[in-house]
């Protein structure tokens, strides 16, 4: 079947496979035992309230949750949390306002219902397709809930995105990978990846997470990707029986790489804070680590089939500070884990109690670069409808140059803004740039859009200096079309 001709599956109607998925897996199943985690999730207003009364950690005073209350927070995203995070959060303002609702999330609720338009780029439901890697919803929760978080459309229901079947997308990997062997399809490559995301893959339990393992492995795929902030959350989570299920795996399907990518947004969530909050060095000045997060990165590490890849939005009162990012990967690196990307706030709704803006992000991250090694580095980005877009440069204006007149002399007068496409769909677009005029305003790309000089992820020559032209000499333009 071609593959726009796919059955359209109404969201919540998933096939029920599973009794199929493992009927002859019986074997397998009882190589994997599973933990009962006692995360003590406490979700939403009443049961902090609760959690409270109870003597759990008093993250909110009474004032706050009638405040989140008046304004309806819950209506956007209900605050939820582990027990493990919220304790961290009394040690950590950081921690503390990833974590909290803040009734000014309601002021302004403009934003994307389905950032970076996602749906466009889903064959099947529960599936996204832009690269030669495929994200997949495969639960739709995470065990805490930061308050920026760009799946929340996901998470409560909001858009029509669903879970995956597992059937289904393999199905879909397998066919779409088989036109491509025919040269049926050409202008996508096979799908070699696959990020299990959701929510958060670790919070289901090992058999389930062992199911799209293994599908996934027998659909061929080299690498399968775990989007996981549960090291963060729940540490605990990465327990004796986890690693047995992964051995397991590893077992089964020896050519296989599995890449953690995870998700620590501040040092306070990785590094060892004594009752005062401050972080505990050795005698040789050296940071020591939260043992917990220790133990399980250590325990990763172990596995050659294992990577590490941390990747974080920058967010206002949370990690908007050069030290603290400086700091962030150094740290980050020294356990493992490399440093894969720093992200722009999305364009959710209501990310303006979130989002630092564009300019000032990437400001604060090239100042963290100065004092690290090569090694240590990272870059920062926007995940956009055309890919990752990194800001590699914003420039300096220069006054005089506005004598220039005109839309050139203006940018060049008030600096210009470099963006390349670091990982984009469109092959004929890799690495290509887009320069806009500065504006320091700007929470996301749509704040540069009637500023661009040059537009590269535009696919002929001519529409890529359309803009400028059309500024410069309209005439011209008008020639060409
Ligand atoms: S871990 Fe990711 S998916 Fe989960 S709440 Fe945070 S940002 Fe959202």
């Amino acid at each position: 079947m071609p593959l726009d001709a796919q059955p359209i599956r109404i969201a919540g109607s998933r096939p029920k496979k599973k009794a199929a998925t493992r009927a002859h897996k019986d074997n397998l199943y009882a190589r994997i035992e599973e933990t009962r985690f006692n995360r003590y999730v406490v979700h939403d207003i009443a049961r902090y309230r609760k959690y409270v009364e109870d003597g759990g950690a008093a993250v909110y005073s009474e004032a706050e949750l009638d405040a989140l209350e008046r304004a309806g927070v819950s209506d956007r995203l209900p605050p939820r949390a582990t027990g493990y995070y919220l304790d961290l959060a009394l040690r950590s303002e950081a921690v503390k306002n990833l974590i909290k609702a803040r009734p000014e999330e309601m002021d302004d609720l403009d934003g994307e219902a389905d950032p970076s338009n996602q749906l466009k780029y889903s064959p099947v439901p529960g599936l996204l397709h832009k690269y030669e890697l495929c994200l997949i919803y495969v639960v739709r929760t995470c065990s805490s809930w930061c308050r920026y978080c760009y799946r929340s459309d996901f998470l409560t229901g909001k858009t029509e995105k669903d879970t995956a079947s597992i059937h289904e997308i393999t199905d879909y990997i397998k066919g779409h990978n088989a036109q491509v062997d025919a040269d049926v399809i050409t202008d996508k490559p096979k799908v070699r990846e696959a990020l299990l995301s959701g929510g958060d893959p670790m919070v289901l339990s090992n058999r389930n997470l062992f199911d799209y393992l293994n599908a996934l492995a027998e659909a061929g795929l080299e690498v399968i990707r775990i989007g996981t902030k549960e090291m963060a959350f729940y540490p605990e989570r990465f327990d004796d029986n986890f690693f047995q299920m992964l051995d397991l795996f590893h077992e089964l399907h020896p050519q296989v790489l599995i890449a953690f990518m995870v998700h620590f947004t501040h040092p306070d969530e990785f590094l060892r804070l004594n009752e005062a909050g401050e972080y505990v060095t050795d005698e040789a000045g050296r940071f020591l680590r939260n043992p917990l997060v220790e133990s399980a990165a250590q325990k990763l590490r172990s596995r050659p089939f294992v990577t590490l890849e941390n990747q974080t939005p920058i967010i206002d009162s949370v990690n908007d500070d050069a030290d603290v990012l400086r700091l962030m990967q150094r740290e980050l690196k020294r356990m493992g884990v490399n440093n894969h990307y720093f992200f722009q706030c999305r364009e959710i709704e209501g990310h303006r109690a979130f989002a630092v803006p564009v300019e000032t992000a990437w400001k604060l991250h090239a100042e963290s670069q100065h004092g690290l090694s090569g090694i240590e580095r990272s870059r920062f980005a926007l995940s956009t409808e055309a890919g990752k877009m990194e800001l590699v440069s914003v420039t300096q204006g220069d006054e005089r140059l506005r004598a220039i007149g005109g839309e050139l002399g203006q940018a060049l007068a008030e600096g210009v803004v470099v963006f390349r496409l670091h990982r984009t769909p469109f092959e004929d677009r890799q690495s290509d740039i887009v320069i806009a005029r500065r504006n320091p305003d700007a929470l996301w790309i749509t704040g540069y859009e009637d500023r661009i000089l040059y537009d590269g992820r535009k696919q002929e020559s001519g529409e890529k200096w359309a803009a400028l032209l059309g500024a410069l000499a309209p005439e011209l333009l008008q020639a060409a079309e």
